[in-house]
């Protein structure tokens, strides 16, 4: 037997037993007559101790020639502790060691195996193995083995099976690009991997199982963006026979149940927006309701007093800083130099402090007197106080909302407005169906091809399909998407419709789609679904930015295994065998 307990187990009530412990060297502290050393394994940390004249001289002496990270079996028995450590579980107590082995060595490691490591992250993608031997990813890696463990334990309540579809499939475009596989015994032919089981799952519906999930890892080919896999987790689903409330119900009541098994937190229904709201309010398809700070538009209010940045705008927005009117130059710069950055775009910033004395001190004092001002504020939705800072940006609408929404999340980061340990779950519903794309001059589907209009709509993809409104939803949880799904099509023609306002040629439509089209000819039950991405779930759980930290072994942010270092060439035997030759990239 390798060990009676493990690391995190014993107490003062096992005072006097006699044991046995197997783990990791994590900390040596040689006092030269005594000698006192941490083993950890998964569940914790038991101190050692070695007495000079009363521990026997061999194991004195092997105890001195550990080094971090060795794996030892040790046994001895169960005394308690002089001074005590109450940070640990096992704190009270130590073991006085009886008989000692080294069941493995180890070479220095590169990096401290502690919460707070001194290995930047390459290392540490390095060295995984040693990397997920701390705490802090130890801990990761429980919460979300609950987390899949209680969606499991969700869907079983709620009669659904969990099916497996295959990850060597045909390229299905659902947005992004596929990963293909070459095929040895097919030259010439080519699997893709799947962007997600959106088809299969479909097929599901037809098939009468109607309701579906799968723990299922998904494979999208996009460029390098930070905190994006080209492998990653959704919790896939799909129902038949439900319209878009019977889906918002059921996967509202796995976000509850999710969050008060594992996080014990307790929601009430989630807040429903509009897209339109949305981007109106929040200038984001994904808004952080944990603080207020709501876009208002002031287009109307604020135009006409000759600044010609104003004048010449479509839209004109701005929101109102509580308390914050005494902000220094210094900060208004640094959030001028924000909204300036080429990933944000705006030209420039416009502020009004409303001073506590009742003056009004703006960037642009030149167009507008504090009356001006009084009389914008008076209409403004968010009416400003004294001691309030009003930023306005201005330009064209689309672009101005989505600079403002990014505005407030960083002026609420800054103000620290955001409580973090809050969980702030919501829906948004009535997307658009399309969104034009102006480099390709095509309309795109903003969520994925087999998403139904709204009913009501249909009649509009031969003459408006831009003003086509989808059946589509998504979750968000702190600003962060987690979730997204739709009511699909499950008519031929409605879907060859949908293909068509896509672009498609009819060849097209038949080589990729065929089959798809063709099961909705055999008796296709009215679905739809919904698919959760499993890390950023997980890493909002945790509290962590990124989705890194709570994979096992993730590829860098170049989408890279350092450990593997893949992707990397394969032999000329295997591309021969593939019916591959390579043309290199002229430099
Ligand atoms: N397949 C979709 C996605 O991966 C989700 C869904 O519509 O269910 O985004």
């Amino acid at each position: 037997m390798y060990r009676t307990h493990t690391c995190g187990e014993l107490r003062l009530s096992d005072k006097g037993k006699n044991v046995t412990l197997a783990g990791w060297v994590q900390r040596i502290r040689d006092k030269g007559k005594m000698i006192w050393i941490d083993i950890r394994d998964r569940y914790g940390i038991t101190q050692l101790i070695f007495e000079q004249g009363k521990t026997d001289e061999n194991i004195l002496n092997t105890a001195k020639s550990f080094g971090r990270e060795y794996v030892i079996q040790v046994t001895g028995k169960v005394i308690e502790r002089y001074s005590k450590n109450p940070e640990l579980p096992t704190g009270e107590i130590e073991i006085f060691v009886t008989e000692l082995k080294i069941l493995s060595k180890s070479e220095v490691p590169p990096f401290t195996i502690e919460d707070n490591t001194d290995g930047g992250e390459e290392l540490r993608y390095k060295y995984r193995y040693l990397d997920l031997r701390r705490p802090e990813l130890q801990r990761n890696m429980a919460l979300r083995y609950r987390v899949a463990k209680e969606v499991r334990n969700y869907f079983d309540k709620h009669g659904f099976f969990e099916i497996e579809t295959p990850y060597l499939i045909k390229s299905t475009p659902e947005g992004a690009r596929d990963f293909i596989v070459p095929s040895r015994l097919h030259p010439g032919s080519f699997y893709a991997l799947p962007q997600s089981p959106q088809t299969f799952k479909q097929l599901l519906m037809i098939a009468g199982y109607d309701r579906y999930f799968q723990i299922v890892k998904c494979f999208r080919d996009e460029d390098f963006r930070a905190d994006r896999q080209p492998e990653f987790t959704q919790i896939d689903c799909e129902m038949a026979f439900v319209e878009q409330e019977d889906v918002l119900n059921m996967f509202e009541g796995m976000m509850k149940h999710l969050l008060k098994k594992v996080m014990n937190v307790e929601i009430d229904k989630f807040p429903r927006l509009t897209y339109d709201y949305a981007m109106e309010k929040y200038g984001s398809d994904k808004p952080d309701i944990r603080f207020e700070m709501l876009i208002n538009d002031l287009t109307d209010l604020i135009k006409g007093k000759g600044f010609k940045v104003f004048d010449d705008s479509e839209y004109i927005g701005g929101i109102v800083v509580k308390n914050q009117a005494g902000v220094s130059r210094k900060v208004l710069d640094k959030f001028t130099n924000f909204v300036k950055q080429p990933q944000i775009g705006a030209k420039g910033l416009v502020y009004a402090k409303y001073n506590k004395d009742g003056t009004i001190k703006s960037s642009i004092d030149k167009f507008y007197t504090n009356n001006d001002w009084k009389a914008v504020f008076e209409q403004m939705e968010d009416k400003p106080q004294p001691d309030d800072l009003v930023l306005i940006l201005s330009g064209n609408k689309q672009e101005t909302l989505v600079q403002l929404g990014k505005l407030r999340l960083h002026v609420a980061e800054y103000f620290e407005m955001i409580d973090h340990s809050k969980f702030a779950p919501l829906w948004v519903v009535n997307f658009p169906l399309f969104e034009w794309d102006d480099e390709d001059q095509r309309f795109v589907a903003m969520h994925h091809p087999f998403t139904s209009p709204v009913p009501e709509d249909i009649e509009l993809f031969d003459t408006d399909p831009g003003k086509m409104r989808a059946n589509a939803y998504d979750m968000v949880l702190n600003g962060v998407e987690v979730g997204g799904g739709s009511i699909r099509i499950h008519d031929a023609e409605v879907q060859k419709k949908m293909f068509r306002a896509l672009n498609l040629s009819e060849d097209e439509i038949e080589e990729k789609f065929g089959f798809i089209i063709n099961a909705f000819r055999y008796g296709a039950p009215p679905h739809g679904g919904i698919a959760f991405g499993l890390d950023r779930i997980v890493a909002l759980f945790a509290g962590t930015n990124s989705i890194r930290d709570v994979i096992a072994f993730p590829k860098n942010n170049a989408g890279r295994d350092i450990m593997l270092d893949s992707p990397s060439p394969v032999s000329p035997e295997q591309l021969k065998e593939l019916h591959l030759e390579i043309k290199k990239p002229k430099n």
